[in-house]
């Protein structure tokens, strides 16, 4: 077993149950990948998975599902797989789920059910695939929402809300807007929210306030071209402590998660400012069970 402690974190990787997703979304991923056979492998087989990150020297990777019916095909059954996938994968595993009120009968129950029956690590709210605003719970929309977010902050699951666009059929991408998500974070001081992909590639510097304003917020670099992130974040290395490694593989546009890793390493920032990138603050966020 290698010392995870001492190596990289990819908080965004989308290996999911491929069967419940829809063939439309099924083909915006294959279309165009060579790795298809390795991902199909990884998705049945959490032993493959472990195998894949020790021979491209990754210690953990965070599994996002999320629940999204209409766009993706995804149900709340996606809890019990994350949870099922995660303790198979000898501990190299951060397992994220999903809850989507619209198609939840019982948001409280299922939110106790994330919490202490499949004790996942944290939730996925992806507004443009669910057609949700991360403030729907005050505009009367979706009240139940708040009992997401305060489950997540009671127990002390981070929550990740996708921001920015997204290509899928069907996604809303004006539901990606960032700047929505300070009322999250005002009303949920002690909740950490990890905005995924920074709010790419229109809400930047959304994302960038939220980060500078909100102790509890993060952001990760999924999605972003390594090579082109300086460029998108030029004072990235003023928010080291709040950024995290994500490669967002294999979504469309992301091919080798490998490649990706190396050339973050390779940007032009101090070097600790890239051990906490692609190591120290996802310890932090998601320590290690002793
Ligand atoms: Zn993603």
């Amino acid at each position: 077993m290698p010392n995870l402690a001492a190596l990289p974190t990819d908080i965004h990787v989308h290996i999911q149950p491929w069967d419940m997703m829809n063939p439309r979304a099924f083909e915006t991923i294959r279309e165009n990948r060579e790795d298809f056979p390795l991902i199909e492998r990884l998705m049945g087989d959490p032993k493959a998975l472990v195998a894949w990150l020790d021979e491209i020297g990754l210690g953990r990777v965070a599994l996002i599902n999320y629940v999204a019916p209409d766009v993706m095909g995804f149900t709340h059954e996606v809890n019990p797989w994350a949870a099922r996938y995660r303790d198979a994968a000898e501990g190299r595993v951060i397992g994220f789920g999903g809850v989507h009120p619209p198609a939840c009968d019982d948001v409280k129950d299922m939110m106790r059910r994330v919490v202490e029956e499949w004790r996942l690590d944290a939730i996925k709210i992806h507004p443009p695939h669910q057609g949700l605003s991360p403030d729907a719970y005050r505009t009367g929309e979706c009240p139940e929402l708040e009992h997401v977010y305060g489950a997540c902050s009671d127990a002390g699951l981070p929550i990740m809300f996708h921001t920015g666009t997204s290509v899928f059929p069907g996604a809303r991408s004006r539901l990606g807007r960032t700047l929505v998500i300070d009322d999250v974070a005002v009303d949920f001081p002690d909740l950490k929210i990890i905005l995924a992909h920074a709010g790419r590639p229109l809400w930047m510097d959304e994302a960038f306030f939220l980060l500078r304003r909100h102790p509890n917020v993060y952001i990760d670099v999924s999605g972003i071209p390594p090579k082109r992130l300086l460029q998108y974040l030029p004072r990235l290395a003023e928010v080291s402590h709040k950024a995290l490694f994500g490669t967002d593989w294999p979504s469309p546009g992301v091919k080798d998660l490998k490649r990706n890793l190396d050339q973050i390493r390779a940007l032009a920032l101090p070097e600790d400012a890239i051990d906490r990138i692609v190591r120290k603050n996802a310890l932090d966020l998601f320590p290690i069970p002793s």
